[in-house]
């Protein structure tokens, strides 16, 4: 139903509300601010959602995402767009990835794709695989093509193109750095689209991967960015340009359908609105969608989310000497140790480099193993900082410490996800056109994918509110050459 606004002279302007400040639903409401009223509410205090930079042992470190994909348009955009450029990007400064295996660091093998080889000389002299595990790898170009339509999990997919090796000891560490999930659930669709994509073009799925991985041979910008003084500084200049658009401490309780506007029912108002924007967790979202849509709402209760924890743990230089050079490495769900990543922020990021103390944050958490979480902050760092000690070879325990707990933080992209988001975007799109859903837990956990959101949500407000008759200018055609200049590569 159209509702061209009524009053005398100049019509009305939308009046919409985005619900949820973490980087989804800042950037929504930024591309808004000129067009619609936008009003942006968040249950928290500060806003930014996981993305979190904190003061810790005198240095500014990121305690949530900690970089940005840097090949993706959308996010150097935003960054540009927000005046970040020159000196403020930083690229890590090494690429190099450890995995720890069997006790023993081993480098991530060079040429994988989402850590399926691609080269199996690369996989034997990294030592990562058994000889018999690369031999069954070696096997992929002669088994025939098994077509099936619909979605397969990532074990499944992955182990019997190249054995289940290449699962455990490549793919899972990786996917569970970002997802903290289990192959056996995770979409091979979702989480893993280039291996995804080979599957279906090509007999030998190897093929497919190495076509992939010429096409990306040419492109030499870094893999990765962040910003000098910590990603809160993007959040920071956000929420400014907002003002009082933005409205922390506020969280929404229920969300009502009114004829064709909505009630946003907070602890002690209710704000009106034309459109509503949800940039919130899927839970959250579930929640406050039960009466409205339930068949949508049902759809996003049944995505699971992990919670994890970073430790961040500071020690003295003279102790990390024997460091090696890598950004991080990465711990095999099969080794069995609380830790599942570490970031070696001193030696992946120049401007951690020039910190009086070694600097590096470990990540801890499954989607199927909480044992980390269930202690306390002391036992729990006490634990991480001896583990991390043992496979770097740190000579001296921790100086300074900090535990962070994000709790149901990582939606879990399970077999069938894509078809589960299409669902949802189908239905909203019939029943309530005016109501948009966003956020991590629909399509892409990264920082880039969230800046592509904010843009394709930003764009379903302007489209509908031109349909229901408000004035909104046709939005500008995107720059064609978005990237601005990072400073420091690989
Ligand atoms: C430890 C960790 C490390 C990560 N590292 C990286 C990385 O290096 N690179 C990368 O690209 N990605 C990384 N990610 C993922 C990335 O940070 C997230 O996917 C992304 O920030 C999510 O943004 P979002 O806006 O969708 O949701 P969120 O950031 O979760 O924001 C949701 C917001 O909704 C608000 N909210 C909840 N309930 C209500 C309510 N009832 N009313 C109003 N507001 C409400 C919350 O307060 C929050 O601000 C990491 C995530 C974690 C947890």
């Amino acid at each position: 139903m159209s509702v061209a606004p009524a009053g005398r002279g100049q019509p009305r302007r939308a009046r919409v509300v985005v619900i949820g400040a973490g980087l989804t639903g800042l950037a929504t409401a930024w591309h808004l601010r000129d067009d619609v009223e936008v009003t942006l509410l968040d249950a928290s205090a500060s806003p930014g959602g996981q993305i979190r930079t904190v003061a810790f042992d005198g240095a500014d470190l990121d305690v949530g995402a900690d970089a940005l994909l840097a090949r993706h348009a959308e996010g150097m955009a935003l960054l540009r767009d927000l005046g970040f450029d020159g000196d403020d990007l930083v690229a890590p400064a090494t690429g190099r990835v450890g995995l720890w295996i069997e006790g023993r660091l081993r480098p991530l093998p060079e040429h994988t794709v989402m850590g399926v080889p691609t080269d199996l000389t690369a996989v034997l002299r990294s030592r990562a695989l058994t000889p018999a595990a690369v031999a069954r790898a070696a096997l992929e170009p002669l088994l025939p093509r098994r077509h099936l339509p619909g979605d397969r999990s990532v074990a499944d997919l992955v182990g019997e193109r190249f054995g289940r090796q290449v699962v455990d000891r490549l793919v899972e560490p990786l996917l569970g750095g970002v997802y903290a999930g289990q192959p056996e659930r995770l979409s091979a669709r979702a989480t893993i689209p280039p291996v995804w994509a080979a599957a279906q073009s090509h007999r030998r799925v190897t093929d497919g991967l190495r076509a992939h991985r010429e096409r990306a041979a040419g492109d030499d910008r870094p893999v990765f960015v962040t910003v000098r003084g910590g990603l809160g500084r993007v959040v920071d200049r956000l929420a400014d340009d907002l003002g009082a658009r933005l409205q922390p401490s506020t969280p929404v309780r229920v969300l009502v359908a009114d004829g064709s506007s909505w009630r946003i029912e907070l602890a002690d108002r209710v704000v009106v609105a034309d459109q509503v924007v949800l940039a919130v967790p899927v839970a959250v979202a579930a929640r406050m969608l039960a009466e409205v849509v339930p068949e949508p709402a049902r759809e996003l209760a049944g995505i699971r989310c992990a919670s994890v924890g970073v430790v961040a743990l500071a020690y003295d230089w003279a102790d990390a000497a024997g460091v090696p050079q890598l950004s991080g490495v990465l711990v095999p769900r099969g080794e069995r140790r609380l830790v599942k990543a570490v970031t070696l922020s001193s030696r992946k990021w120049p401007h951690h480099a020039e910190h009086p103390r070694f600097l590096l944050r470990a990540s801890v958490g499954r989607v199927d193993d909480t044992s980390a979480l269930a202690l306390d902050d002391d036992s729990l760092a006490d634990r991480v900082d001896a583990e991390v000690r043992w496979a770097l070879g740190l000579r001296a325990p921790a100086v300074e410490r900090l535990v962070v707990r994000w709790r149901d933080a990582l939606a879990q992209y399970d077999v069938g996800h894509r078809e589960r988001v299409d669902r949802i975007r189908l239905a909203l799109a019939s029943d309530a056109p005016s109501l948009h859903v966003g956020g991590a837990g629909l399509d892409g956990l990264g920082l880039a994918a969230r800046a592509r959101d904010a843009l394709r949500l930003a764009q379903a407000v302007r489209t509908e509110a031109r349909r229901a008759g408000f004035p909104v200018e046709p939005y500008p055609e995107p720059d064609p050459d978005p990237a601005p200049t990072v400073v420091e590569r690989t």
